[in-house]
């Protein structure tokens, strides 16, 4: 049966307030004045150190503020002290005091944030593709059929989550990892006949107005690019401004635009970045989600598991459940990259498997879509499929879901089970051999690159 929906009040969503974005706005949240001095204050600190911006719906709709701090979504949005471990914090907030300048902060900021792995998996230096010899920036392409393009106006987002992997690009100086030529994009997949999707991201795209759509997508619909099958946006925007496909001044004019990608053969999947349940219950989400489906647009989730946020299998089933209910297909879970304030998200690899076991047993089999645990990591998306005993060895079972080379794609490899690795590095192969059946390949790779 149809719902019926109310929708917020136009005049006070109009547009996001952004009710932070630096570390010193702490100060000036209202919400935030309940609690203790000594929180905000740890907060200002690691926000000095992290890209920190919320926005007025996340604040008042998604934060139950009655279960500050343990609250998940505020684990997502607000800076929290366990990002930083106890040296830097205390570098920080021992300058904090001292009421220095902006370019001080910066100075040791940049400092702390050298030494957290900004780049993982070679994001800025790998996979940069070449037009007629020359490296575009803006776009990666590690696997095959898949095109990454980083529209310029792009690069920011509606809140940033606080595990975010591509937080270096939200601090410090402008990165070179975007692009505004929508005329290089065309002839990069004109050149590339291989190539069946191309994946927006951002930051977050849907920051962009309609108008930057259009000037991306519409010339996809010319036969040229009949070889783009499917295109995908990667989104927070769903769960944290649904306005941009309700009340938006141009919320119709893209609707549209998405219309006429499907009717002209394409597949659009918004990829919706989802990490607990509690984001979708906004009926202002639900009328966005029905309006994308009116397009004939799909939506997909993702998101990482993550430490004080959805480690709970429980969780993960009733959000899966929920989706597939509102039509939204189960994609991925992440594992949380090697990467930033790492160090508070992360969980070991072996949890990682039983969470998302536990909680696929949950569920239907029309939601078991999803894939995971996952780790995009160098050389592809490797998927922890399990832990078991082989002749008395105890060993992880792995495979590639996506690979930089396609064809080590569904082939079963084993790693030595260690309780307390977390990431694919910290691996080591079982049953005494010296490299992965992948690894000689992928550093030459490397090598050449
Ligand atoms: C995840 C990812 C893709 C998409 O992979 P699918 O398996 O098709 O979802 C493409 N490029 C990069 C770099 C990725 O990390």
């Amino acid at each position: 049966m149809q719902q019926v929906v109310q929708i917020q009040p136009a005049e006070h969503y109009r547009a996001p307030v952004f009710q932070a974005y630096q570390h010193r706005q702490i100060d000036k949240i209202e919400a935030l004045k309940q609690l203790p001095q000594h929180l905000r204050f740890q907060m200002k600190v690691v926000a000095s150190v992290f890209p920190f911006r919320v926005n007025n719906f996340v604040v008042e709709q998604l934060i139950d503020w009655s279960k500050v701090p343990n609250d998940p979504i505020f684990q997502l949005t607000f800076p929290q002290r366990g990002m930083l471990d106890d040296e830097s914090y205390a570098r920080m907030a021992s300058l904090l005091r001292t009421e220095p300048s902006s370019e001080q902060i910066m100075a040791l900021a940049e400092q702390i944030r050298a030494k957290l792995n900004p780049h993982p998996a070679g994001q800025t230096e790998h996979n940069v593709p070449e037009l007629e010899g020359e490296r575009v920036w803006g776009m990666q392409h590690k696997y095959r059929e898949t095109v990454l393009f980083f529209p310029a106006q792009g690069q920011y987002c509606h809140s940033y989550c606080t595990f975010c992997f591509r937080w270096a690009q939200f601090v410090g100086k402008a990165t070179r990892f975007n692009n505004n030529d929508a005329d290089e994009l065309h002839r990069y997949l004109k050149a590339n006949r291989q190539v069946t999707d191309l994946l927006l991201t951002g930051g977050d795209p849907m920051v962009m107005r309609t108008v930057k759509f259009e000037r991306y997508l519409d010339a996809l619909t010319r036969p040229e690019f009949d070889h783009i099958r499917t295109i995908r946006i990667g989104t927070k925007s769903l769960t944290f401004w649904p306005y941009r496909y309700v009340t938006d001044p141009d919320a119709e004019e893209f609707l549209a635009l998405i219309s006429k990608l499907v009717r002209a053969g394409k597949h659009v999947s918004f990829m919706a970045h989802i990490n607990h349940v509690q984001e979708l219950r906004t009926d202002i989400t639900r009328e966005a989600i029905r309006r994308i489906r009116a397009t004939g647009a799909q939506i997909r989730s993702q998101a990482p598991l993550l430490n004080h946020i959805n480690n709970d299998a429980d969780m993960w089933a009733q959000m899966w459940k929920e989706q597939t209910q509102l039509g939204i297909i189960p994609y991925y879970m992440f594992i949380e990259r090697d990467t930033g304030a790492k160090r508070y998200f992360e969980i070991p690899l072996h949890q990682t498997w039983e969470i998302f076991r536990q909680a696929y047993q949950q569920i239907s089999g029309v939601s078991r879509t999803v894939r995971g645990p996952s780790m995009s990591a160098g050389p592809g998306k490797v998927e922890v499929t399990g832990v078991t005993q082989i002749k008395g060895d105890k060993v992880f079972v792995l495979r590639f879901i996506q690979a930089r080379n396609p064809a080590w794609v569904q082939i079963p490899f084993f790693a030595e089970y260690d309780e307390g690795a977390t990431w694919l590095d910290d691996l080591k192969p079982a049953f005494g051999e010296d490299k992965f059946f992948w690894q000689e390949e992928y550093e030459a790779m490397l090598r050449a690159d």
